[in-house]
């Protein structure tokens, strides 16, 4: 099947990956699955991010990683992949509303998925779990198949590492996400009375309408960061510094990320150093031992200094606090 063909078949149904959407979490949007579903074409001049062209090329390399790393065999691991990025497979519910093509489906019955991500995105998804959406992207798969469980494979597309999860079924979360495909198709897609009502519009500001493929029509052909802004400020409509600005959060992001990432590394250090003071480790020391620190309350000498007049020897010791610290030092 075409990417063409695979886009066309998806407007008549609720993939696995609309999960999310379906209760707008993740980033997924109920709103945004809305106009999918009923095929409106996103705003003019929408052009889509670099990043899911990437995804597309990316995702059968990190995906064949993954299967060999689990230990799935180089024939079956080639086969598959080829299958998946062909959309080959395919599980489906009995009133065919639903209908997910699943990455691959392994001989022993696993499903697998797949996502490349940003490295930030990658790093969050490594230290706090999944993303609520991909979770509920393979668990309604792993639901319609009764499959007992599933993986789900990250990989980073800026350092090529990938992170693998097992995913057991989760039998209620299955159910629900497949209530909630039928609550929404019957309120907002099927014929009337429903087909005029309008999902809500997510709130001002949340930062997954920057993005969006139908952010005008959705906003009422206003940018909505526009409406909220001051009046005041003229601002000039472009989209020109996108590219550039998705790279500043992406990196700022990445900082942040790195920071937590440093802490954690250190608090593994400190760990591992138990009650040793100094280690020499292929030519870094390593020390973490205690230290007095003190400190003089100088606003408090001060006060003492005006009260006194300035005594030629003031009691020093009691404007001192003593701690003890063992602070972390590589070198
Ligand atoms: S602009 Fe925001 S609220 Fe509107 S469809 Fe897109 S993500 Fe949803």
């Amino acid at each position: 099947m075409t990417n063409q063909q695979f886009a066309s078949q998806r407007r008549g149904h609720i993939g696995a990956s609309d999960a999310g959407s379906l209760f707008s979490v993740g980033y997924g949007c109920q709103r945004a699955l809305w106009y999918d579903k009923t095929g409106t074409d996103p705003d003019a001049g929408w052009t889509e991010p670099i990043t899911f062209a990437l995804g597309h090329a990316l995702e059968p390399v990190f995906l064949r990683a993954g299967l060999l790393d689990i230990g799935v065999s180089r024939d079956e691991a080639d086969e598959v992949v080829e299958v998946g990025a062909n959309h080959g497979f395919e599980i489906r519910d009995q009133s065919g509303l639903l209908l997910c093509h699943p990455d691959a489906i392994l001989r022993d019955g696993r499903i697998v998925e797949v996502k490349s991500m940003g490295a930030a995105a990658w790093w969050k998804a490594r230290r706090d779990g999944l993303p609520p959406d991909y979770i509920m992207q393979l668990q309604l798969e792993l639901h319609l198949a009764s499959a007992p469980a599933g993986v789900f494979i990250i990989g980073n597309r800026d350092s090529g590492s990938i992170a693998i999860f097992v995913v057991e079924r989760d039998a209620a979360l299955g159910e629900k996400i497949q209530a909630q495909a039928n609550w929404f198709w019957d309120a907002y897609i099927a014929g009337p009375p429903y087909s005029k009502t309008e999902p809500d519009r997510l709130d001002t500001g949340d930062s997954r309408c920057s993005g969006c493929r139908f952010r005008r029509q959705c906003w009422g052909g206003v940018d909505f960061e526009t409406t909220a802004a001051p009046d005041s400020i003229e601002y000039d409509n472009s989209e020109s510094l996108r590219f550039l600005i998705e790279s500043h959060d992406d990196a700022q992001a990445q900082v942040r990320d790195a920071e937590a990432e440093l802490q954690q590394i250190k608090d593994a250090i400190k760990g591992e150093m138990g009650e040793r003071t100094a280690v020499d480790c292929g030519g870094r020391k390593v020390y973490f031992r205690e230290q007095k620190v003190e400190r003089i309350d100088a606003k408090a000498l001060g006060a003492y200094y005006i009260a006194h007049r300035q005594p030629s020897d003031p009691p020093l010791e009691e404007f001192k606090t003593i701690t003890v610290q063992r602070p972390l030092r590589i070198y």
